[in-house]
């Protein structure tokens, strides 16, 4: 039954890269640049403290669930984003990347006060993690980003190995998340989800000129995605091109890549087919040119690309 199973799963690993070498620069191929995955197997990958089982919603998102909604939109590679149920217990999203071959990369979540941070975060990406993931929620104070040497050393080590920081971010830290950006000039850094920009009512004027701002510093990327939580939070989600339009300007396609933010891009009557959509079909100021970058090859470049380890 086991053998079974890894052999229909290195099957259609290898299925997906075939299909990827038979066209590298074709249409499709896109590539999914923040999914979470994680199992309801807890005895084997335990929660960590502070959250239940019935905190998992969806119960379940395993690569398999993924791919049911991914591959029917021509998205075979995914970035991986480590779940907060798991914090530093990596584990289960690198057991899904080692058994799927070449579909996915990963973001990691380290601790920054640990001792021995630098060499955790080599291990990781010596596994093929190409992030690590920083945030700014209620329990953490933002001045600590400033201050903290686990910090410093968390944005230098990623500069050394050439992998990005990705701040899950509210729009009142971007400007300190601007002033981490000048003093690690070096440090390729991936913003989730514009920054919830017109996640909580509209975005002032001031919160897109501080996103904006960040274009400033050249390996600054944002990822356009999470329409599902975003301003009308209702497909076909049009409503947030004008934010779209705002950012490619900005950042160039280069440096902006789309995202689902599965699972929860799929929960509540939302889509997978809407939240490619946006993009792909349904913005009229995007070139084939932007829409090749933002689906695919800036994600490319920033988390399929050879690490320094
Ligand atoms: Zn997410």
């Amino acid at each position: 039954m086991k053998q079974t199973r890894r052999t229909f799963l290195a099957s259609s690993a290898a299925a997906l890269t075939g299909c990827h070498l038979l066209s590298p620069s074709g249409k499709g191929n896109w590539i999914d640049a923040h999914v979470h995955v994680w199992t309801p197997d807890v005895e084997k990958y335990p929660l960590t403290r502070g959250y239940a089982v019935s905190d998992m919603q969806p119960p379940s998102f395993t690569p398999e669930q993924l791919f049911a909604h991914c591959k029917p939109e021509g998205v075979n590679r995914i970035v991986l984003i480590q779940m907060s149920y798991y914090q530093t217990d990596n584990r289960y999203m690198l057991d899904m990347m080692r058994a799927h071959p070449g579909v996915f990369s990963g973001v990691a979540i380290v601790d920054e006060h640990a001792s021995g941070l630098a060499e955790t975060m080599r291990s990781l990406v010596q596994q093929g993690v190409r992030g690590f993931r920083i945030h700014s929620g209620k329990e953490r104070n933002l001045s600590d980003w400033l201050g903290s040497p686990g910090m410093a050393t968390l944005w230098k080590t990623a500069a050394e190995l050439k992998v990005s920081v990705c701040p899950l971010i509210n729009p009142d830290t971007l400007p300190l998340l601007d002033k981490m950006c000048e003093w690690y000039p070096d440090t390729s850094v991936v913003v989730d989800h514009f920054a919830r920009l017109s996640m909580a009512g509209p975005a002032k004027p001031e919160e897109v000129r501080n996103l904006l701002r960040l274009a400033r510093h050249a390996k600054t990327h944002v990822k356009a995605s999470a329409f599902y939580a975003l301003g009308a939070k209702k497909a076909p989600y049009t409503d947030m091109g004008p934010l779209v339009r705002q950012v490619r300007d900005a950042f160039g396609p280069q440096r902006v890549m789309w995202a689902s933010d599965c699972p929860f891009q799929v929960e509540h009557g939302h889509t997978y087919h809407n939240a490619i959509a946006i993009i792909r079909d349904r913005l009229d100021f995007l070139s084939e040119q932007d829409k090749a970058w933002m689906l695919r090859d800036t994600a490319e470049k920033v988390f399929f690309s050879a690490a320094a380890v």
